[in-house]
């Protein structure tokens, strides 16, 4: 049984994190500011005795014990990072600096959540970890983009200075179940509008793509990096390289809620959106034999069902952005 703390673990990624560590016998320490998420999504566990749930803000030190920390702990849905740009960039790295200052005086590991946005909008494609990105250090992106940098950057000057063992994947768009419904990310506006039988709503004329992997896969790569053998700290990416244009997602999502609602071109492309986005996945396949198992169009089906289980006026929306 491992002591393990996970940052932002009350939000769609890490509350699926917390079930499988739980689910496996881990003891699970959850911290969580609450920002872009509700209690609901780790009410479930809150009886456990394994599991202790923190409200704290990651910017602020912490003083725990645990053998490994996943560093998750950050707003992702453009809408959310973009309400309070200065908090967000101070999450990434002064929750960056916290985290490793913590995992240095313990001697834990450190997973950290990083991102495909550290790509930019990219002119190489696919993107492999090697491609050092097209990132606007200046637009209304940046705050997220180059927090997630300074954090990487932090985690490997912890790990060549202070021996930290570091362990950095970038993960690409992912979705599933307990998505915020109100996070105005792709997948969760189109399959709420879906249901509703309201105009799904295309930024541009969705010819800009993204890849889209299921929550459960991208768990299992968390899970395999944390547990692989010290010497390989990537960064790796995790992601579905499938990769299908917003208007082809639009139009399975349509087609699998059976609904009637219209695609439409709702506004322009917001600025500095990547045009095009697909996962080079070679070094997590030969480092951690992981590869998406799960279609789009499976993953879709359990995310509609999931949507349409839940009550969707108990959701409190973050930021007004969705
Ligand atoms: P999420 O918003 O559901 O989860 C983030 C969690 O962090 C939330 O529970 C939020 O309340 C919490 N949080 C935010 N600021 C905090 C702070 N200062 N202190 C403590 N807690 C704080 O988003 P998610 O999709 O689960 O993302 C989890 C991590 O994975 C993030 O770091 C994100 O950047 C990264 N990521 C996610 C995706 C994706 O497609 N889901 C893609 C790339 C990277
Ligand atoms: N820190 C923390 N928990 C710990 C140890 C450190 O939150 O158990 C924080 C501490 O507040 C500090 C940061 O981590 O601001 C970085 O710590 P480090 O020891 O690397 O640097 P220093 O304290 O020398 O600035
Ligand atoms: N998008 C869209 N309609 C929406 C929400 C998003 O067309 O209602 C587009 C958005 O402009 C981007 C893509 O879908 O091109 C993915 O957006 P998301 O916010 O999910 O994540 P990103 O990958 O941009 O961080």
């Amino acid at each position: 049984m491992k002591r393990i703390l996970v940052t932002g673990g009350a939000g769609f990624l890490g509350s699926h994190l917390c079930d499988r560590l739980i689910a496996r016998g881990d003891e699970v320490i959850c911290v969580d500011n609450f920002f872009t998420s509700q209690k609901a999504n780790v009410h479930h566990l809150l009886g456990n005795p394994n599991f202790e749930l923190i409200r704290h803000d990651i910017t602020h030190s912490l003083y725990v014990e645990v053998d490994e920390i996943y560093n998750l702990a950050c707003p992702a849905a453009p809408g959310h990072y973009q309400y309070n740009p200065i908090k967000t960039i101070k999450t990434s790295v002064m929750g960056a600096i916290n985290v490793l200052g913590l995992a240095k005086r313990i001697n834990a590991k450190v997973l950290h959540a990083s991102t495909s946005e550290v790509y930019g909008d990219p002119d190489v494609h696919p993107q492999p970890e090697t491609y050092r990105g097209n990132v606007n250090p200046i637009g209304p992106r940046a705050c997220y983009d180059e927090g997630k940098r300074a954090a990487e950057t932090l985690m490997f000057d912890y790990h060549r200075m202070n021996n930290v063992d570091i362990r950095v994947v970038r993960i690409f768009n992912t979705y599933g179940p307990r998505m915020h419904p109100y996070d105005g990310r792709v997948v969760s506006n189109f399959i709420r509008q879906a249901i509703a039988g309201e105009d799904i709503t295309l930024y541009g004329d969705g010819s800009q793509s993204r890849s889209f992997c299921y929550v459960d896969d991208l768990i299992e790569g968390f899970i395999r990096m944390m547990d692989r053998p010290k010497g390989f700290h990537g960064p790796v990416n995790l992601g579905n390289p499938d990769e299908f244009t917003i208007r082809e997602l639009a139009e399975h999502v349509v087609e699998l809620a059976s609904s009637r609602s219209k695609i439409v071109q709702a506004r322009p492309l917001p600025e500095d959106d990547p045009t095009q986005r697909q996962p080079d996945i070679a070094l997590a396949r030969q480092n951690l034999d992981w590869e998406p198992q799960v279609k789009l169009r499976d993953g879709l089906v359990k995310t509609v069902e999931w949507f349409r289980s839940v009550d969707l006026s108990t959701f409190r929306a973050p930021t007004p952005n969705y």
